[in-house]
């Protein structure tokens, strides 16, 4: 198959998941924590060892570097970015990660040094039940393994290996990037698109070997405030509104049994209550709100509304209001204007004899939020499994069909013209 590749991506793989770069949402800096420098700036000599050019680190954290195109089409051809993320998920321990390389699986359950009560076997992660021979790398237990997206990080770093030092392959200038913070939902800084300047992007950071993602959520955040009236208790008798029970009430009113993470799924989609803070004076409730469709997305901030204004009408003298800001939108907004980023990704993995399918996410991606700043990125596969938690794990044959899928994507592009 593509086994040139295992060789490489073992390497690295396995020497990049020891490092840790665990995120922090409570950070306000930018990145959240300075070891995802430790990452970083490794990667950056070592895209400097391999001839990468124009390697840069920018202020925000994010890695640059150039491969320049090659061929007679290269100067006409579109400029490719290929992205993954160094950082791994606050609040499971990315420290002292061992990676555990099983080779040639042969079915049934894989256990764990650090953790003996665990097991990994096809009853409880079907996927494992089609990666019979192939080489298995999970964590010890005691941790996450940090595939998600580390697996992403050693494909991209293989790419630019091969489109630098192979002279058979022909393709346009590509970029490579690796971004800070993804999982707390910060890998795209505004100055980003600038930054990487070009016409089309791909982020790695996806599952089983054929998915493409060009569908996520559109995301609304809703903040309900009120404000009662506040008295002392003891003479509060006719004069007191009380702000807590207005905030019960509102989630009374709300949705239960449908329109709630808990009830919704495929393309449904919801309102969910993450946090109520306050007092009897005053108190905030925060929503966040989630549609495939605009339209879906309004008619939830809409149900929240109603629910404000109903129990208002039942206390005047209380003051509640209802907030809505966007957070992000579904790509596929401006993918339909322009297909052709999805559809070379599902020619390139025909070409290896992938059958390429597509899996809308529920949640978003750094591309949701760089397409809609207008550089259309859809989001290819890594291998990764069962992610974010003791049990993720990944095999190095997928990680190579993928890296084979990013070199044959750069070729497919570079017969294009911007
Ligand atoms: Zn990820």
């Amino acid at each position: 198959m593509h086994d040139k590749y295992l060789a490489e991506l073992e390497e690295r793989f396995v020497r990049y998941v020891q490092i840790d770069t665990m995120a922090d949402d409570t950070s306000p800096t930018s990145p959240s924590t300075a070891k995802q420098y430790d990452l970083i700036h490794l990667l950056a000599e070592e895209l400097a060892e391999i001839g990468a050019q124009e390697i840069r680190v920018t202020d925000y954290g994010a890695l640059l570097a150039t491969i320049p195109g090659r061929g007679p089409k290269a100067a006409s051809a579109p400029t490719v970015a290929f992205l993954a993320h160094v950082d791994t998920i606050p609040g499971f321990s990315g420290a002292g990660v061992k990676p555990q390389v099983h080779r040639n699986y042969a079915g049934g359950s894989l256990t764990f040094p650090d953790a003996p009560e665990l097991t990994l076997s096809p009853e409880t992660s079907p996927n494992l039940a089609k990666k019979i021979g192939y080489d298995i790398v999970t964590g010890s237990g005691a941790t996450i393994l940090g595939a998600d997206d580390k697996c992403g990080v050693a494909i991209v770093m293989a790419m630019a290996n091969e489109l630098l030092h192979n002279s058979a392959s022909e393709h346009g200038p590509v970029r490579v990037c690796f971004t800070p913070d993804e999982e707390i939902g910060r890998g795209v800084d505004p100055q980003l698109p600038a930054d990487l300047a070009v016409d089309v992007a791909y982020t790695l950071d996806g599952g089983e070997p054929g998915a493409i993602v060009y569908e996520t959520f559109s995301a609304d955040k809703a903040v309900v405030t009120i404000d009662g009236v506040s008295t002392h208790t003891g003479t509060a008798k006719e004069k007191m509104v009380n702000a807590l029970t207005l905030a019960a009430k509102v989630l009374g009113v709300l949705p239960q049994a449908t329109l709630t993470p808990e009830t919704a799924d495929g393309r449904a989609g919801f309102i969910h209550c993450y946090k109520v803070v306050g007092n009897a004076a005053h108190v905030e409730i925060a929503f966040i709100l989630r549609d495939f469709t605009l339209e879906g997305l309004r008619a939830n901030g809409e149900v929240v509304e109603k629910a404000c204004q109903v129990v208002a009408a039942g206390e005047p003298r209380a003051k509640i209001t209802c907030t809505i800001t966007p957070q992000y939108r579904n790509m596929y907004y401006w993918l339909a204007e322009d297909m052709r980023p999805v559809e070379l990704a599902r020619a390139a993995y025909r070409d290896l004899g992938l059958e390429p399918f597509d899996e809308p996410i529920r949640g978003g991606t750094d591309g949701s939020r760089l397409t809609e700043l207008g550089t259309p990125t859809p989001n290819l596969f890594t291998g990764m499994n069962d992610v974010h938690g003791p049990l993720e794990w990944v095999s190095l044959q997928d990680m190579a069909l993928a890296t084979a899928a990013c070199v044959r994507l750069a070729e497919l592009w570079g017969q294009e013209t911007r």
